[in-house]
């Protein structure tokens, strides 16, 4: 029997590699969008098939984290064996300009998905995308027994995620699970985000289309890992026996300006030259240092990431050089060209 999985936040960047490995394993694949008056599908356009093709495993539906009706309703027509939930209002800066929006689509929007369940009657196997970001200022290593000290309106309402997805589980049987991952990128990753900004720019700096990079804080501590090895520790959580709450992280730890180093070095430019900086970038209350001890992940889902943060800099500075030579590509990483390139042209 075909497995059919649900995932919501499929435009974002998890959503799209969590896509890509789901449909790589024969499963029938279904996500949730927003209706935009432009498209916002370019990170899985390239695994779109046109719905009236026999052999289209991939089906997007419109919908809304804030319109829990329509959740239950899609549910109860699809079934699915697993659910995703990946959709967020995820900048933390953006989440002290708008608190209120985000608590309503990072939390509240995560009980209006378990009620969805709930409410349709399905047996599902759920995921909740919780965060690093929940730990705040409690010092590192952090682990699934670290105590937690949100310091954003994000980090407060992914907080209220994992208890609601935990009181579910407690409460009605659920086989719901919380993924604590800690911070993880791509090419895909959103342009707003540190390690994106910091390699677009290297790029575009080398490519003599820009000048500066304007950041805030360079002194804050990260635990960087590749997105597309995360979204494989999402599927191995619901594939388990038992429902259990998991972090995924590299265990190593960079500062922002480590992360400035290795990008700009990486195409023969000192970023002390280009960068400047801007407060508009500090936020309120920051996050000082995330280091993740995914042991229990390494022990019982034999999770283990290969990519780290220096790695992970350079083959975001290749893909940004390689995005300036074809601006209208799609998304593929140049990492997946070879494997995705004949379908690409293809379309
Ligand atoms: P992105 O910001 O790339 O993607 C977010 C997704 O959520 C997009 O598909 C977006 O749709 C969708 N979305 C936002 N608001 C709504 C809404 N109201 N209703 C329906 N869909 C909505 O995030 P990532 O892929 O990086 O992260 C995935 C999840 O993991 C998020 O919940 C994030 O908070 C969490 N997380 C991420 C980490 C990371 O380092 N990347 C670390 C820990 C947790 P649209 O394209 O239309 O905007
Ligand atoms: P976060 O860990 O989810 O907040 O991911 P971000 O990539 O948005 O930020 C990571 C760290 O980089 C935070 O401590 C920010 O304060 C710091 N930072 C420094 N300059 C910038 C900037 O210009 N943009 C962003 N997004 N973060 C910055």
């Amino acid at each position: 029997m075909t497995k059919k999985a649900f995932i919501t936040g499929i435009t974002g960047q998890d959503g799209s590699y969590l896509a890509e490995l789901l449909l790589s394993k024969g499963y029938e694949v279904h996500g949730l969008i927003r209706r935009s008056s432009t498209f916002n599908t370019s990170r899985i356009d390239h695994l779109y098939v046109d719905p009236h093709e026999s052999d289209a495993r991939l089906f997007l539906h419109y919908g809304d984290l804030s319109d829990g009706g329509r959740l239950v309703s899609l549910l109860a027509n699809l079934r699915p064996d697993e659910v995703y939930n990946l959709a967020a209002q995820s900048h933390v800066r953006v989440s002290f300009d708008e608190p209120e929006h985000t608590g309503d689509t990072t939390g509240i929007g995560s009980v209006r998905m378990l009620e969805a369940v709930r409410l349709s009657g399905i047996h599902t196997r759920f995921y909740q995308a919780s965060s690093s970001e929940m730990f705040g200022a409690a010092p590192p290593p952090q682990d699934e027994a670290t105590p937690f000290h949100p310091r954003s309106p994000y980090g407060a309402a992914k907080v209220y995620s994992y208890w609601i997805t935990r009181n579910y589980r407690e409460a009605y049987g659920m086989f719901a699970v919380n993924g604590i991952l800690f911070n993880h990128e791509s090419p895909r990753r959103g342009e707003t985000f540190v390690t994106r900004k910091i390699t677009r720019a290297a790029a575009a700096i080398k490519a003599g289309i820009q000048d500066h990079l304007y950041l805030g804080n360079l002194d804050a501590v990260r635990d960087w890992g590749y997105a597309a090895e995360y979204v494989e520790g999402m599927w191995r959580m619901l594939q388990a026996d038992e429902p259990e709450d998991f972090v995924l992280a590299t265990g190593q730890s960079r500062t922002v300006r480590d992360f400035l180093d290795v990008a700009f070095q990486h195409v023969d430019l000192d970023w002390q030259d280009y960068v400047r900086f801007d407060e508009r970038y500090l936020r309120p209350s920051e996050v000082d240092a995330l280091i993740g001890d995914a042991s229990k992940a390494r022990e019982k889902l034999g999770w283990e990431p290969s990519v780290g943060p220096d790695e992970l800099a350079r083959l975001m500075v290749d893909a940004d050089l390689e995005a300036l030579k074809f601006p209208h590509g799609t998304w593929i990483d140049s990492v997946e060209l070879a494997s995705w390139g004949a379908t690409a042209g293809a379309r």
